[in-house]
């Protein structure tokens, strides 16, 4: 077994702390990882403090992990030691059902493998994440990350991106297509450097103007306050899409109406309340309210390629894993401009 130092959850409450567990041996078809940065997900706030039920503690959080293979199985064919890598929200999935054979892994029918607080496929090995120093991972769900970005800005590319790429090529983000993304926090300006790479007309919708010159430099053509009452009145029927990563409840009624003709909405954030919905917001257009997972492995080397051609990574503030907890209070205040990754060479023994 590999020993392996994290920082862990004991409990819904509690703070993260120094922790150890052990790994499994490398079987032919795995990969070792020194993990060499982890990028902080709203979801790992959300799960560590066990708000939507259901975590599995002591937990070890962290998807989006980037590092350098040092081991292989015997039978691995698509990864070498020095290799750069990246593991993303899921680690493994039945492979058989129709959805993993379709490449959509994130909504395999038997339950996927999550990164952390989920279970292998024999259902009963609980899985532990990235705010640790090495994870062993079948080469099938290990990502090749690109030589020409940086290891820590591209990690959060393994959940903020892949969240947001997703839906934005699923729903035609391009030339021509006016595409809002409603937030601009770690998933939101991902989806505005990759909206705006694709093409798409780019509109911020931000609580206020605090981020406005961000939202530029990140590749928005317009930006507007959702807090001021006069953007809806301005911006109703503007959008072919409206990606919403927002974590808290919104008046949905009111984004419905920003929709054009067959315009459609996507939940990507989850926020706590259910979505309280008039049936003339959709009716009255023809709209649409979807929602969206992630993205399979296939299509998130597909992003990751997009990414390195035209040099998109995260921006980040890296800090050692002993700032966690306090890095976690700053994402709840959206204190962060815009991920904060974890530098995994501060862990060391307890
Ligand atoms: P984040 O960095 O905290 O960004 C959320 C943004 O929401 C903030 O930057 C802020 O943008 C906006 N916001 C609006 N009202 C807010 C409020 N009352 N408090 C805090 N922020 C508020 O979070 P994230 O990591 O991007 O994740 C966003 C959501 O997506 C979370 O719920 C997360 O669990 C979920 N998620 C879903 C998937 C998926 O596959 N569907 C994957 C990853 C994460 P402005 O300042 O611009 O208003
Ligand atoms: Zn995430
Ligand atoms: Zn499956």
């Amino acid at each position: 077994m590999l020993k392996t130092l994290a920082y862990a959850a004991a409990a819904a409450k509690s703070p993260l702390a120094p922790y150890s567990f052990e790994r499994r041996e490398p079987k032919e078809h795995d990969v070792v990882i020194d993990i060499k940065y982890c990028g902080i997900c709203h979801t790992d706030v959300h799960l560590a403090r066990d708000e939507w039920g259901g975590g599995i503690f002591p937990m070890v959080p962290g998807h989006e992990i980037v590092g350098v293979v040092t081991r292989v199985g015997s039978h691995v064919a698509k990864f070498k030691p020095g290799d750069k890598v990246g593991v993303g929200c899921l680690v493994d999935s039945c492979r058989v059902c129709d959805h993993c054979r379709d490449h959509l892994e994130q909504y395999c029918l038997n339950g996927m493998s999550l990164t952390y607080s989920s279970y292998e496929q024999d259902k009963k090995t609980v899985t532990q994440g990235g705010y640790s120093d090495k994870i062993v991972v079948d080469e099938n769900y290990v990502l090749r990350i690109p030589g020409n970005l940086p290891l820590d800005a591209a990690a959060p590319l393994l959940c903020a991106g892949i969240t947001l790429y997703s839906p934005l090529i699923h729903w035609h983000a391009g030339p021509g297509k006016k595409v809002a993304i409603l937030g601009l926090g770690g998933l939101g300006h991902m989806g505005v450097k990759i909206a705006h790479a694709l093409g798409a007309e780019v509109t911020v919708l931000s609580h206020s103007l605090k981020k406005q010159a961000d939202g530029k430099r990140l590749g928005a053509d317009h930006f507007y306050a959702t807090s001021a009452p006069e953007t809806f009145a301005k911006l109703a029927g503007s959008f072919d899409l409206i990606v919403c990563t927002v974590g808290t409840g919104i008046d949905w009624n009111q984004y419905l109406g920003l929709l054009k003709l067959d315009g459609t909405m996507v939940v990507v954030g989850v926020p706590a309340e259910q979505i309280p919905l008039a049936a003339f917001s959709l009716i009255g257009m023809r709209r649409t309210l979807a929602g969206s997972l992630i993205g399979g492995i296939e299509e998130t080397q597909e992003m990751l390629d997009f990414c390195g051609k035209h040099d998109i990574v995260s921006d980040v503030e890296v800090i050692p894993i002993q700032k966690v907890n306090e890095a976690y209070d700053r994402v709840v205040k959206s204190d962060v401009r815009y991920r904060f990754v974890i530098d995994l060479a501060s862990l060391k023994p307890a």
